[in-house]
C-alpha cells in the first residue's frame, strides 16, 4: 500500500471543487458562485475516520478551474502542469451533474493521460431537485473509470469518494482516447520513440498545434508537423467535434428526462433573467437593490419614516441601564431609535457593539478603566490603556457586526448568482467602450478585499487587461473602508442631516464610477489593446446555503478581529505614544500640543489645503492628516486613529473633530473621497507589486492612485465650497473628453492603416 497519497481536484470552474476541498480538509478557502474564483493551487489533508495512529491522511490539492487542457491564461497553465508534471496519485475530476456534457468535455482529455482518474459527480442535490437522474453504472462502463455521486455542499458521498480514491491510488491506469483515429496512432508512435511520458496526450496536442506543446517538446513536435505537412485539416476543430460526437449520445443515454418538463424549468430561470438582466429594468433593479443593501446596513432612519414626518422622538434609552457609582449609566442609549428615526439592522448592531464608552465594548472598556482607577494607577497609565489602546481597538471592533451584516447581503447576492448578473450587465455596457467583462469579476471581488481580487486578475488574458484591472480594484470599496465611510457618514448626518445609508451608498457608487471611467481612459490611451473576446457564463440561480453563508461572513468578521488586535493595536499604540510625547521625550501637557505627532502632522497638513482640510483646519487639523496617512498601513487605521486622536484633543470621535475644527461639509466629503480612492493599504500595495511584473508600471500605479485621489479630492472640495468654479471645471472636463475622442479616432485610423499593410 502506498503511503502519503496525493490527490488533485480538477474540473470546470464553478463545479464545486473548492467546496469539496473545504468539506474534505476542513479548510475555509474562498468559494463563489461564479467562474474563476480559485487561481492558485491549495493543499490540505483529508483524514479517514479512526483514532490515533490509525488515522491515515490523504493530501488534497485544489486546482484552478479549467474548461479544457489547452489553456490560455496563467492560472489554467497551473492546472495542466500540475497534472502532467507533478504526478499526483489520483486525479478526482469534479463535474457538475446539472451540466454534464460541458463538464465531461475535459474528462475526455484527462482520460488521455496515464493517471488514475475518479469521476466525482457533484451537485447531486441540485440534480435531484430538478427531477433528473443519471445512470452512474452506465457512465462508469462507458468511461472505464470509477464514478462516485456526491454533494460537496451537503457533504454526501464524500467518505465513499475517498475510499474509492484510495483504492485507485494503488493502481495504474493506461490512457486511452474516446476518439479513434489512425493519425493519432501514428503521431503517438513518434512521441513513444522520443520516450516522452503521456505520449497519447501530447500526440493529440501536437495534432491540435497547441502552443505549449510546440515550445515544450520541440523535436517531437517538429517531426509531427513534417509528417502532417501535406495535411490541410484543422485538427483542433476536428478533434473537438469528435469529442462531442462521443459525448452527446452518451449524455442522452445516461440521463433520464425530468418529470417536470425541462422546458418549464428553463423558462422559469430565463424569465427571471429576462427581468433581472433587462437592459433598463435590470440596471434599475440593481441600483435599487444595492441602495437597500446600504440602507439596511447603515441608515439611522429606516425606510426614511422620519424624513417623511413620522417622529420617534429623541433616542430610546435602551433596555439595559446600569448604576455606575450612583450615577445611572445607559450604555445602550439609541439602540432602537436615534434622532427621530428607527435604526436599520446594521445600525442596531453597531450601537449594540458600541465603542469605548457605549454598548458592550464600552462596558468592557469602562470596566477596565474603573479597575485601573481603583488600583490607583497613574493617570498616564489609565490614559495609555483607555485612550490609547482600547479606544483604537474598540473603534474598529464596534463596526465588525455592521460590516458582517453588509457582507451577509453581499454573500447572498454572490451565492444566489446575482453578483454574476451584475458583472454581466456591466459587461454589456462597457463592451461598447472596449472594456472586457472578464475583468468585472476581480473588480467586484474588490468589495471584499483588494488582495484576493488582485490575485484573481490572473484569470485575465492579457497583461494590459491585468494592469488596468489592478489599478482600479482599490476603487471598489473594501470592508475596512466601509468603516471610515461610516464615521464620516455619521459626521455628515450630524451636520446636514443627510442619511448615513444614502451617503455610504453614494461613496460606493462613486468608487465604481471612478473605476469605470479610469478603465475607459486607460483603454483609449496608455493601455490600448484589442479587447479579447469573452463570453460571460451565467451560473444557475441557487438558493444561498446557510452553511456557506455563515462561513463566509464568519471569516470576514474573524479577519477584522484579528487585524484589530494585531496591526491596528500596534499602530494605535505608536500613535498614542507619538501624540503624547514631545521631541524632548517628555510627556506633553494636553491636546497633544507640542507632541511629535502634532509637529509632523502640522508639517504635512498644508498639503491638504486644496482639499479643504489643510491650513483651513487650523490647530487640530493635524489629526485628519495623520489619520489619512495611517490609512496606508491599514484602512481600519483611518477610523482607529481618528478616534484615538479625538480623545487626545478631548472631543467625541470623528464627529467631534469635525465640530472642533469647524470643518466645512465640502472638506468632510473631500476627506472621504481622498481616503476612498487613494493608495490602498500596505498589504494591497505588496500584492500589486507582486502581480505587476514590470517595475515601471508598478511605480506609475502608485503615482496614479495618489494623483487621482488628490485631484478628485480637491475637485470635490472646490466644487462644493465655491460653486462658481463649476463654470470653469465643466468646460475643462468637456474639453478633455473631446481631446480623448479626437486622440482615439486618430489612433484608430493609424491602427487600421497598419492592419491593411
Ligand atoms: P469551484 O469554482 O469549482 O471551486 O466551485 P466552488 O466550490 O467555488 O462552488 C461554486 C458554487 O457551487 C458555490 O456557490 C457553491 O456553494 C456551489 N456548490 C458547490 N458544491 C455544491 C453542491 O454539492 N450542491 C449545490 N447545490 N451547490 C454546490
Ligand atoms: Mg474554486
Amino acid at each position: 500500500m502506498k503511503k502519503n497519497i496525493r490527490v488533485a481536484l480538477l474540473g470546470n470552474p464553478n463545479s464545486g471543487k473548492t467546496t469539496l476541498f473545504n468539506s474534505l480538509t476542513g479548510s475555509t478557502a474562498y468559494v463563489g458562485n461564479w467562474p474563476g474564483v480559485t487561481v492558485e493551487k491549495k493543499s490540505g489533508t483529508y483524514y479517514f475516520k479512526g483514532k490515533g495512529k490509525d488515522r491515515e491522511g490523504i493530501d488534497i490539492i485544489d486546482l484552478p478551474g479549467i474548461y479544457s487542457l489547452s489553456p490560455y491564461t496563467p492560472e489554467e497553465v497551473i492546472s495542466r502542469n500540475y497534472i502532467l508534471k507533478e504526478n499526483p496519485d489520483v486525479v478526482i475530476n469534479v463535474i457538475d451533474a446539472t451540466n454534464l456534457e460541458r463538464n465531461l468535455y475535459m474528462t475526455t482529455q484527462l482520460l488521455e493521460i496515464d493517471v488514475p482518474v475518479v469521476l466525482a459527480v457533484n451537485m447531486t442535490d441540485a440534480l435531484a431537485e430538478s427531477g433528473k437522474t443519471i445512470d452512474y453504472a452506465k457512465l462508469k462502463e462507458k468511461l472505464k473509470i470509477p464514478v462516485v455521486p456526491i454533494s460537496a455542499l451537503e457533504e454526501k458521498g464524500l467518505d465513499n469518494l475517498m475510499k474509492v480514491t484510495k483504492v485507485e491510488a494503488n493502481k495504474k491506469r493506461e490512457a486511452y482516447s474516446v476518439i479513434t483515429d489512425k493519425k493519432i496512432e501514428k503521431v503517438t508512435e513518434i512521441y513513444k520513440k522520443y520516450k516522452i511520458a503521456n505520449p497519447l496526450f501530447h500526440a493529440i496536442k501536437a495534432l491540435e498545434k497547441d502552443e505549449i506543446e510546440e515550445s515544450e517538446n520541440k523535436e517531437a513536435y517538429a517531426d509531427v508537423q513534417s509528417l502532417m505537412a501535406q495535411d490541410k485539416e484543422d485538427y483542433e476543430a476536428v478533434i473537438a467535434d469528435l469529442r462531442y460526437q462521443f459525448l452527446t449520445p452518451l449524455c442522452a443515454e445516461i440521463s433520464t428526462k425530468p418529470h417536470k418538463s425541462e422546458k418549464e424549468k428553463w423558462t422559469k430561470s430565463d424569465r427571471i433573467d429576462q427581468v433581472l438582466t433587462h437592459k433598463i429594468f435590470g440596471m434599475l433593479i440593481m441600483i435599487v437593490a444595492l441602495f437597500f443593501v446600504f440602507h439596511f446596513t447603515f441608515s439611522g432612519d429606516l425606510l426614511f419614516l422620519n424624513a417623511f414626518g413620522v417622529n420617534f422622538g429623541e433616542g430610546y434609552e435602551g433596555f439595559l441601564s446600569i448604576m455606575v457609582g450612583g450615577e445611572e449609566y445607559r450604555p445602550f442609549a439609541g439602540l432602537i431609535y436615534t434622532d427621530g428615526g428607527i435604526n436599520s439592522i446594521g445600525e442596531f448592531f453597531h450601537v449594540l457593539a458600541g465603542d469605548n464608552e457605549t454598548g458592550i465594548l464600552g462596558l468592557i472598556s469602562l470596566g477596565i478603566k474603573a479597575l485601573l482607577l481603583k488600583w490607583n494607577a497613574p493617570e498616564w497609565v489609565v490614559g495609555f490603556f483607555y485612550d490609547g489602546l482600547l479606544n483604537g481597538v474598540t473603534a474598529v471592533l464596534g463596526f465588525v457586526p455592521q460590516i458582517m451584516i453588509l457582507y451577509t447581503f453581499f454573500s447572498i447576492m454572490e451565492d444566489s448568482g446575482y453578483m454574476a448578473r451584475i458583472a454581466f450587465m456591466l459587461d454589456r455596457i462597457f463592451r461598447k467602450f472596449g472594456v472586457s467583462g472578464r475583468a468585472f469579476i476581480p473588480m467586484i471581488m474588490g468589495f471584499g478585499c483588494a488582495i484576493p481580487a488582485m490575485i484573481n486578475t490572473r484569470t485575465l488574458a492579457t497583461e494590459k487587461e491585468r494592469i488596468k484591472t489592478i489599478r482600479v480594484i482599490p476603487f471598489f470599496t473594501c470592508g475596512a473602508k466601509a468603516e471610515f465611510i461610516a464615521i464620516i457618514a455619521a459626521a455628515i448626518a450630524a451636520a446636514v442631516g443627510v442619511d448615513a445609508g444614502l451617503f455610504t451608498f453614494s461613496m460606493y457608487m462613486l468608487g465604481i464610477l471612478v473605476a469605470i471611467v479610469s478603465v475607459i481612459v486607460m483603454n483609449k490611451t496608455t493601455q490600448r489593446e484589442k479587447v479579447p473576446p469573452f463570453i460571460m457564463e451565467l451560473p444557475t440561480y441557487r438558493t444561498p446555503q446557510l452553511k456557506a453563508l455563515t462561513r463566509h461572513v464568519y471569516n470576514k468578521g474573524k479577519h477584522f478581529v484579528i487585524k484589530a488586535f494585531t496591526i491596528i493595536l500596534a499602530s494605535t499604540i505608536v500613535i498614542w505614544l507619538l501624540a503624547n510625547f514631545g521631541w524632548d521625550w517628555q510627556m506633553v501637557d494636553e491636546n497633544g500640543t507640542g507632541s511629535i505627532l502634532q509637529s509632523l502632522g502640522s508639517f504635512i497638513q498644508p498639503l491638504f489645503t486644496p482639499l479643504g482640510f489643510g491650513v483651513q483646519a487650523g490647530e487640530h487639523g493635524w489629526t485628519l492628516t495623520v489619520a489619512s496617512i495611517q490609512g496606508i498601513v491599514a484602512k481600519e487605521n483611518v477610523t482607529a486613529t481618528a478616534e484615538t486622536l479625538a480623545s487626545i484633543i478631548d472631543v467625541d470621535g470623528f464627529t467631534g473633530i469635525v465640530e472642533a475644527i469647524g470643518l466645512s461639509n465640502a472638506a468632510v466629503v473631500a476627506f472621504s473621497v481622498f481616503n476612498l480612492l487613494t493608495i490602498p493599504c500596505f498589504a494591497a500595495i505588496a500584492t500589486a507589486k507582486g502581480e505587476l511584473s514590470n517595475r515601471k508600471v508598478y511605480r506609475w500605479t502608485i503615482a496614479y492612485w495618489f494623483l487621482l485621489s488628490y485631484g478628485l479630492g480637491a475637485l470635490t472640495y472646490v466644487s462644493f465650497a465655491y460653486v462658481w468654479t463649476l463654470a470653469i471645471t465643466i468646460p475643462v472636463i468637456a474639453l478633455l473628453i473631446a481631446l480623448l475622442i479626437i486622440y482615439d479616432r486618430h489612433k484608430k485610423k493609424q491602427e487600421l492603416l497598419l492592419e491593411n499593410e
